[in-house]
């Protein structure tokens, strides 16, 4: 008999890589989505497995329902995806970010102990929770220091798990993962932003992207590699936590340099702070002006990950450059001009 993985979250972008990565791996998918007027199943679409996931109505801040479809379901391997997971949001909504994230990842948690210790139990912990980060390069032994809701949000998830597996000796394991994107990567996030603007910049159909602050760094992996280390972490023997990531970091403005590089648009900048604009060499045009109302109250001013523990107990190693996740993400945004 095919094994049972429930996936909360199977709408966004990890959980349609996941679903994709379980059902080759011979995986009966329960896709668990939360009801909405329109259904958000463009990247199940785009990857073209809507048909192959069996979806189950599901809502984290709803403990019946948890409880209910676990029962039901009776899952081998939980997958919690699902979260309040847009930084900048959380600011605005630290309320309903931390009972999703925090107290919805505890209902699940209550749930499994409840039904049955077995079921093994995948959290998505984040490298938002190193923040103002303690060390130069963070690992799984690396001081936490949240900066927003949504990172504290988080840290509660995760010591909740790491508390449900010391206290009830139950199959629980996190993957604490550093910024990975796709072509699926949700639009407000600023990588899919820059490709998606520059991208439209190059084809006539925008004329500027407008940002916040472009000297933060981040350790950006591709989504494809990430999910094959998430399984990796769930289905190893012993039960634990992991970081995923590059252990290569770069800026927003690098980015910004290398995608429009990518596009052969001739990016310089100008100004600096507030004033800092990307002018498209060619014609003098502005096409990158900076808006303070993308800055957030507290930033998470750099993050660069060291993966060495996936890599020796797992062979987990990231295959996609920085350069090459670009151009993928790229080359989807071409693909819909087209
Ligand atoms: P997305 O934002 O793309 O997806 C989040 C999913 O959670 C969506 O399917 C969303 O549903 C669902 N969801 C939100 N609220 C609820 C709720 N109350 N009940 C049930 N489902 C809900 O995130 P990613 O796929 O990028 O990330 C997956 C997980 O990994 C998240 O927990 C994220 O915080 C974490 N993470 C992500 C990183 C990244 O770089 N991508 C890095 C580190 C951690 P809907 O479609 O209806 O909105
Ligand atoms: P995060 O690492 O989960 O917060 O992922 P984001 O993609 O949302 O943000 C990454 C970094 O880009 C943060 O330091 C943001 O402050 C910075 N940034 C600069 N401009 C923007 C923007 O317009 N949108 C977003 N989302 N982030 C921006």
């Amino acid at each position: 008999m095919k094994k049972k993985a429930l996936i909360t979250g199977v709408t966004g972008q990890d959980g349609a890589y996941l679903s994709e990565y379980l059902i080759k791996s011979g995986y009966k998918v329960f896709g668990a989505y939360r009801r909405s007027s329109t259904v958000n199943d463009w990247r199940l679409k785009t990857l073209g497995i809507n048909d192959e996931i069996e979806f189950v109505e599901f809502d984290l801040l709803e403990f019946s329902n948890i409880l209910r479809t676990i029962e039901k379901i009776k899952p081998d391997i939980i997958f919690n995806l699902a979260a309040q997971s847009f930084v900048s949001t959380s600011f605005e909504q630290p309320i309903v970010t931390s009972d999703i994230n925090a107290l919805g990842t505890m209902r699940i948690l209550e749930a499994i102990k409840t039904l049955n210790h077995k079921i093994r139990f995948y959290q998505a912990s984040t490298s938002e929770m190193f923040g103002m980060a303690q060390s130069k390069i963070q690992n799984e032994k690396t001081s936490f220091y949240p900066r927003s809701p949504y990172g504290v949000s988080k840290l509660f998830a995760h010591w909740a798990a790491i508390n449900y597996r010391e206290s009830y000796k139950m199959f629980v394991c996190s993957g604490i993962l550093f910024n990975h994107e796709s072509p699926l990567r949700g639009h407000e996030f600023v990588t899919k932003k820059i490709v998606s603007s520059l991208t439209n910049i190059k084809f006539g159909k925008q004329k500027t992207l407008k940002l916040g602050n472009i000297y933060s760094k981040r350790d950006w992996g591709y989504a494809r590699d990430f999910i094959e280390g998430m399984f990796k972490i769930a289905t190893a023997d012993i039960a634990d936590d992991y970081v995923l990531a590059t252990g290569e970091s770069h800026t927003i403005k690098e980015f910004c340099d290398m995608s429009a590089k990518y596009l052969k648009m001739d990016l310089i900048w100008k100004g600096e702070g507030i004033n800092t604009k990307g002018i498209n060499k060619k014609d003098g045009k502005t096409i990158i002006e900076i808006d303070k109302k993308f800055y957030r109250p507290s930033e998470v001013d750099f993050l660069i990950g060291d993966a060495s523990k996936a890599k020796s107990k797992l062979n987990w190693v990231p295959k996609t450059k920085f350069k090459d996740l670009i151009k993928i993400m790229i080359d989807f945004e071409i693909s819909l001009h087209k």
